[in-house]
């Protein structure tokens, strides 16, 4: 090891140089190379750069390159990159947000770039020479260190250094035969002329570049206060820290912000009022405010608004001015991909083929970004993706370039793209890489067992009947139970058996990288997402009849009279399902009907009959079993929430035919009841063996206030309301029943889960233990372990139970897992990408929705009238609930133009001028022909069209026809059948409309169907989904992400 020294000139802020720091630094002779050429036996762990197999050079990125073009660097596509440590420390100079791209990138496995020490490496290290500026000698440094790996791998893989530095072009360029060094422009040329996505990028990068500077000097905000006076400011308590949010729907007005500051005035949030007080803060950033003066403070709106944009006070009398500030800095910029509309070619601001556009974002919460392009043309009225570069005090609008072109606008594929991004979910193909790590299972090579493996693992193939139960058509079965009496009666054993997708899935693998990423699998309304490739989801981690299988399982005995639990084993098992029954068939043989079971049809009648008998009673065991386990949980509370009464018919392309009202099937609660039961007792073991790094789920008890509005509601209709406790409130939801019509209680159960906070992984480590508990459930533990199939937490929480159960037995758990900050942020992690897959989901319902009812003319079209039950009253209108197409939305008593809504006598309703007024129960309207009342939980009639938006989502405009009930001409479907019908007409035509564009489709929408891998929805898991996605709406979508930054 060779001392040396290094002289650091460390610059204050205002660029003056301030001091000369000589740091002593060793060189060494021996730093590792990372590639698998190597012929030195560099020392290696972690990822390699392949070798001639699969590339023909390596890149090497200068410091100019990686802080300009870092974006196109991260492209999958792009392989073999070498960084160097001079440009890591180059780019921690220029700010977090860079450096910490660069460090996920270096992370990620499944990107092919590794880190070199080239600093510390004695040949290719030198010191700076007099007179060099640092770009010179960072760009020198680089070079030497390409050349260093063309010598260290003697000469076997050439390298390619980019560097945007024409000079050293000139100088380095065949200074050295094997060592390239080129643009970055012409690097892609010629080497990826095939990667659209990097010569746009480069393209749009490059223009912004140029752009930027140009800037003007007139400063249109005030600074932001640097870091350490924010710091200062909040410890002192003179200025508060919290993450912003738009509200949804007045993104350019009012702005309240989820203030960590425990005080009792500021919980309820802080306004920030208006653009110039936001102060270029975005949507989710984490932000420094002032509180301003009393008396600037500000009223919150509350009646519903149409349209966005209008920069109202909200002129509410019953509401008070609330607290407000201003932003004074911004500690965490969260900036993501947008989803932006170039704006038509008459109404935007450019001269010249240059020119910088306002580009609208798709989400009304984000200003307009202003886009330096050479396309303006071809862009216009599409749909772009972008990011944001920079937001100068001196400039109105944020500076971006464009990503990539989803498509024009309406356009099915370019809208569901747009949610996809508008939710970060990154769905690529599964790679070949990943693949490679993935069982076979094919005719030729089928999967068999490893009998090593089958030795380790408790087999009850022989011993144990287990059969699973799921939705018809259910292809990936993550569950199946047993069940038998032991001890001549006494006893019960239940067993709960779940894939073991941890054996297959190891821990850091691509796959798993991949599946952690992701955290779920999406459905949307026409297709999925999965998490895990299908030889494991729909295969081998699928526990299908008559095929052994790995699983995980749990194995209670329990006292047959008390239910009292004598015993509890957990661990690997090796089973072999026999009955793969689904729901309809497993209650028609509980009730005694006539019903064949297809695994038994082959059979004679004899011993069909003993195996018939043998199941049936295994089911009524069961049965048996789950009722009295859920009474408990009723005892201690549990509620039975709204959005469990929908389920989904399949055909038998297992497309979802309709979503219908459950009929209540008790063995659906019977099979949730022991998952229920199964997902308790892992929590319990894991939080037993890991008190700090185990990973629950928790269902925070709601504020009482977010109850109000329930209350209000069931009071004006005549219930009580006891919302003090969950026994309480699951009580009173099941006496507020309107014995005329069922949709009542359903709409109550509706608003009361909306009051309710989400349910949320965490960390044992970072809760104290009476926040642990399951409000919804009623349980003290919780987690996930029943469906790892399809959702990451459950992968994670397989891992610690083997980690408990290794312990156990005495031997090394393995690899040491997390500690509770990295759990932390894994939890995190899960419950964001959870909220996205709701999120998106919810959005692509609601774009069939539109799509449907944009085909149709609202004025003569039948479809468009329908039933609408009022549920709530607002200052100026009602909101409503179409049981037909599952569609919510508000419906105005008032317009803008200040004529209200009046019935005449036989129900049919017209605009006149007049009044409104508003009542717990009802809101009235009058004119001078008379009053008429609009009442809580009555049905009136509704005519549905779309509000057709060009920059954003379209919507749904509801308008009351008739204050009578809408008695459909057409003959009684099941409810909510509409809305499945209307997926499959959306995509029928959406598909129509793709081929018919092909031919004049422009060339840079090619990309279209590309993260499509699915189409069929799971059906078990859909369900799941509805279920939970009665937990999200529009204004609570806010203050749900506002929980935890
Ligand atoms: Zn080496």
């Amino acid at each position: 090891m060779i001392k040396t020294e290094k002289k650091l000139r460390l610059n204050s802020s205002r660029g003056r140089r301030l001091r000369v720091v000589v740091r002593e630094h060793y060189l060494r002779e021996r730093v590792p190379c990372y590639s698998s050429l190597c012929q030195a036996d560099c020392e290696h762990d972690g990822k390699l750069l392949s070798g001639t197999d699969d590339l023909t050079h390596y890149v090497v990125p200068d410091v100019g390159v990686v802080v300009d073009y870092l974006e196109i660097l991260e492209l999958r596509e792009l392989k073999g990159i070498i960084f160097n440590q001079t440009t890591c420390q180059a780019l921690i100079h220029k700010g977090r947000r860079q450096y910490n791209r660069l460090r996920n990138l270096l992370k990620d496995p499944r990107h092919e770039s590794v880190l070199f020490a080239n600093e510390f490496q004695e040949y290719s290290y030198s010191p700076r020479e007099e007179g060099e500026s640092q770009e010179k000698w960072q760009t020198r440094l680089v070079y030497s260190a390409a050349v260093w790996y063309y010598n260290h791998l003697a000469g076997m893989m050439d390298i390619v250094m980019i560097t945007e530095d024409q000079d050293a072009i000139a100088q380095y360029n065949m200074l050295n035969s094997g060592v390239f060094v080129m643009s970055v422009k012409k690097y892609l040329k010629e080497f990826c002329p095939d990667l659209q996505a990097a010569h746009e990028l480069y393209g749009s990068i490059s223009q912004a570049l140029q752009e930027k500077e140009s800037e003007g000097t007139q400063k249109e905000f005030d600074e932001h206060l640097p870091e350490e006076v924010l710091e200062a400011g909040i410890k002192s308590g003179r200025y508060i820290k919290g993450t912003l949010n738009v509200g949804r729907n007045n993104a350019a007005s009012i702005l309240t912000a989820d203030f960590i500051k425990e005080d009792a005035d500021l919980t309820q949030g802080v306004l920030v009022f208006g653009t110039k007080d936001r102060n270029r803060a975005m949507h989710r950033d984490v932000v420094v405010a002032e509180l301003l003066p009393n008396s600037q403070w500000k009223r919150k709106v509350t009646s519903l608004t149409e349209g966005q944009g209008q920069e109202t006070s909200g002129e509410d009398n019953n509401s008070k001015p609330v607290p407000t500030s201003r932003i004074v800095g911004i500690l965490q910029r969260k900036w993501r991909d947008y989803v932006v509309t170039f704006p038509p070619r008459e109404s935007n601001q450019s001269q010249g083929r240059n020119s910088r556009i306002l580009a609208v974002p798709w989400d009304y919460r984000i200003p307009k970004i202003r886009i330096s392009t050479q396309q303006a043309d071809a862009l216009q009225d599409h749909r772009v993706v972008v990011r944001i570069d920079s937001w100068e005090s001196t400039s109105l609008y944020p500076n971006g370039h464009t990503v990539r072109v989803l498509g024009q606008p309406g356009e099915f594929e370019t809208e569901v793209q747009t949610i996809l991004i508008e939710n970060c979910i990154q769905v690529s193909e599964f790679s070949d890489a990943q693949m490679r790590e993935m069982p076979v299972n094919s005719p030729e090579k089928p999967w068999r067992m490893d009998p090593a493996q089958v030795a380790q693992r408790r087999d009850l193939r022989e011993s144990h009947l287990v059969f699973s139960i799921d939705p018809k058509g259910c292809e990936d079965v993550d569950d199946a139970m047993s069940v038998r009496s032991l001890d001549g009666g006494k006893l019960l054993e239940l067993g709960v058996h779940i894939a073991d997708v941890t054996h297959f899935v190891t821990e850091g693998s691509l796959t798993d990288v991949e599946a952690q990423q992701r955290g779920t699998t999406y459905y949307l309304s026409d297709r999925r997402y999965d998490m895990l490739p299908s030889v494991l989801s729909a295969d081998l981690c699928s526990l299908l009849r008559g095929v052994d299988r790995y699983a995980m399982s749990v194995i209670w005995k329990l006292d047959a009279d008390t239910l009292a639990v004598k015993d509890v084993k957990y661990g690997r098992t090796v089973i072999r399902s026999s009955y793969q029954l689904h729901y309809e068939l497993a209650q028609a043989l509980l009730n005694g009907e006539q019903a064949e079971v297809p695994e038994l049809a082959e059979l004679g009648s004899e011993e069909k009959g003993a195996k018939l008998a043998q199941l049936i009673l295994a089911l009524e065991k069961l049965t048996n079993i789950a009722r009295r386990l859920r009474a408990k949980r009723d005892r201690g509370g549990a509620l039975e929430l709204e959005g469990q009464e929908v389920r989904a018919l399949l055909d038998e392309e297992r497309n979802i035919t309709a979503l219908v009202p459950k009929q209540p099937l008790e063995v659906n609660e019977t099979v949730a009841e022991c998952m229920i039961y199964a997902n308790h007792w892992v929590a319990r073991k894991i939080q037993e063996t890991f008190p700090h790094q185990s990973l629950l789920r928790r269902h925070p008890l709601p504020r009482q206030e977010a109850f109000s509005r329930l209350v209000e509601v069931a009071t004006a209709g005549g219930f009580t309301m006891d919302t003090r406790t969950n026994k309480a409130l699951a009580d009173s939801l099941d006496r507020a029943v309107d014995q005329q019509d069922p949709l009542v209680n359903r709409l109550l159960r509706m608003m009361a889960t909306r009051a309710m906070p989400q349910a949320l992984y965490f960390s044992t480590g970072l809760q104290s233990q009476d926040q642990f508990y399951h409000y919804g459930l009623a349980l003290e533990h919780y987690t996930h372990f029943t469906s790892p199939i399809r959702r990451y937490a459950d992968i994670v929480v397989h891992r610690l139970l083997n980690a408990a159960l290794a312990i156990e037995r005495g031997e090394d758990p393995g690899k040491l897992l997390a500690g509770y900050k990295e759990q932390d942020e894994m939890a995190q992690h899960i419950n964001s990408r959870n909220r996205a897959a709701k999120l998106a989901q919810k959005m692509s319902v609601e774009l069939c929705q539109c799509l449907y009812f944009k085909e149709r003319d609202p004025q003569t079209d039948p479809c468009c009238v329908a039933d609408a039950v009022i549920y709530n009253i607002r200052d100026n209108g009602v909101l409503v609930f179409v049981p037909e197409y599952g569609v919510k939305g508000a419906v105005y008593m008032k317009n803008r133009e200040g004529q209200v809504v009046f019935a005449a006598q036989d129900g049919s309703c017209e605009w006149q001028s007049g009044s409104v007024r508003r009542y717990p129960d009802k809101i009235t309207t009058t004119s001078s022909c008379g009053t008429s009342t609009f009442r809580l939980f009555e049905h009136i009639t509704v005519r549905i069209s779309v509000h057709s938006k060009q920059f954003h989502t379209d919507s749904l405009n509801l308008v009351v026809i008739s204050t009578k009930p809408h008695r459909s001409t057409k003959p009684q479907q099941p409810r909510s059948q509409g809305r499945c019908k209307l997926v499959q007409e959306v995509v029928r035509l959406a598909e129509e409309a793709s081929q018919q564009k092909a031919a004049r489709r422009p060339k840079f929408s090619r990309e279209e169907r590309e993260f499509c891998q699915s189409k069929t929805p799971n059906l078990y898991s859909l369900l799941e989904e509805i279920r939970e996605l009665a937990l999200i709406d529009e204004d609570m979508a806010g203050q749900v992400l506002a929980t935890k930054a």
